[in-house]
């Protein structure tokens, strides 16, 4: 027999938690349309080179969690990890560059392939903004409130710290990444394995580190901020600024480094302290970087990516599904006339019920397990009189209530 367990890491989202998803994301999609963003969406699979060239060779993304395969055609495939490479290959192949400044709002399932546990899977989903074509800081500020409006809407943000940090620019980032060599060379062997290895290509992505022993080092490493230079610094200051007149408080944090490569000046995490290490539920930050490492022309670009799943374990006023209408005829002989209201009334926009089968308890019952707010009850006597009886199913309230009038008279039921 097939192993029907879903694969470790993916699982089935099941109506309620499915309810909760969607409000997320559109909570996001509506708080994004206010700032002007608006919603695209690019293919789940790129060439694998997408993400391999714009992640670096170096991030755990590219060296340990992509799900990549060849394809029947012998094309080297990659489940996206990550929404921004997507935009950024739109960007080139769809010839955007003369549209910019461009803003995006896209949402989606992601794959890696990584230990599963609480707030971590291999397949989850992240809603995103992208704004490309913007090099001043004011797009940051924007990026950012932009998140900030998100948590806020969903009730989340007094549970979230916004922590900030600069990578600065790219000689900043020389500088810095020579004095950190220099440092780690020094505990060279007491680092992990993976870190070791980071020291060759990559040692800023040491200070990410989720290993204990690891941290411990990065807890004495050289700060980034003594390696900033003139431009970075006003970059910076120019970013908390904005923040500052908006209102949107902030932890500076100097060891935050994005997980990716690309990432330049500006990095930012909101970080919750209720789901445990997994605590990190919107993260992003500049990538002038990227476009012209794809191979494009040079696009300054800044974003942010929420994951779905670790929201919806933090969000509490998340509104349930609409309540349906049960529509119950008494007998089998009212079933066409009965049928027919339930169609009637779903055409005003009603949510209605209309069970398969059974007696008009049976029905009842089905009607109070799926949490029905009302039940019509059509039966002979009242048909005749062209009336129906509307029960209330919270209170037991019932009454008869002309055909005519039915629709209006459910009105107070949605
Ligand atoms: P982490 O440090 O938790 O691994 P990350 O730096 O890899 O996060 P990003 O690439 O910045 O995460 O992705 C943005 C957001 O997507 C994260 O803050 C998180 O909320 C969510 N996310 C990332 N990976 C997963 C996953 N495997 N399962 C569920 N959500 C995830
Ligand atoms: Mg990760």
């Amino acid at each position: 027999m097939a192993n029907l367990q879903p694969v470790r890491g993916t699982r089935d989202i099941h109506p309620d938690e499915r309810q909760r998803h969607r409000f997320i994301e559109e909570t996001a999609r509506n708080v994004a349309a206010r700032y002007g963003y608006t919603e695209i969406s690019t293919p789940i699979f790129e060439f694998s080179e997408v993400f391999k060239r714009t992640l670096g060779d170096t991030s755990d993304i590219v060296t340990k969690e992509m799900y990549t395969f060849e394809d029947k055609g012998g094309d080297e495939i990659t489940l996206r990890p990550e929404g921004t490479a997507g935009v950024a290959r739109m960007l080139i192949s769809g010839g955007l560059a003369q549209d910019l400044p461009l803003k995006y709002f896209y949402r989606g399932p992601m794959f890696r392939y990584e230990r599963p546990q609480k707030g971590r899977f291999r397949q989850f989903h992240q809603t995103g903004i992208e704004l490309l074509g913007v090099p001043e800081p004011l797009g940051d500020v924007e990026v950012i409130a932009l998140g900030a409006s998100v948590l806020n809407e969903l009730g989340l943000l007094s549970k979230t710290t916004l922590e900030l940090n600069t990578l600065g620019n790219a000689e900043s980032r020389n500088s810095y990444r020579e004095k950190l060599i220099a440092y780690f060379n020094d505990f060279r062997s007491d680092l992990s394995e993976d870190s070791q290895d980071r020291l060759e290509r990559n040692p800023l992505r040491i200070l990410d580190s989720k290993d204990k022993q690891d941290q411990n080092i990065v807890a004495n490493a050289p700060e980034f901020s003594e390696s900033l230079d003139g431009e970075s610094k006003e970059f910076f200051a120019a970013v908390t600024e904005g923040l500052d007149v908006l209102s949107i408080a902030y932890r500076l944090n100097s060891r935050l480094v994005r997980g990716l490569d690309y990432y330049c000046h500006t990095a930012f995490e909101f970080t919750t302290w209720e789901l445990g290490t997994q605590g990190t539920v919107l993260a992003g930050g500049r990538y002038d970087g990227l476009v012209g490492q794809m191979g494009g022309t040079s696009t300054a670009g800044v974003g942010w990516a929420a994951g779905i799943e670790r929201l919806a374990m933090l969000a509490e006023d998340i509104p349930e599904e609409v309540r349906p209408i049960a529509i119950i005829p008494v007998v089998p002989e009212l079933q066409d006339k009965s049928l027919e209201i339930a169609q009637d009334l779903r055409s005003r926009g009603f949510t209605i019920e209309f069970g398969y089968r059974g007696n008009m308890s049976r029905r009842l019952k089905r009607a109070n397990k799926l949490n029905a707010i009302a039940s019509v009850i059509i039966g002979p006597d009242e048909l005749e009189r062209g009336a129906a009886t509307v029960r209330n199913l919270d209170s037991g309230d019932q009454q008869e209530v002309s055909l005519e009038v039915l629709a209006d008279h459910l009105k107070q039921f949605s």
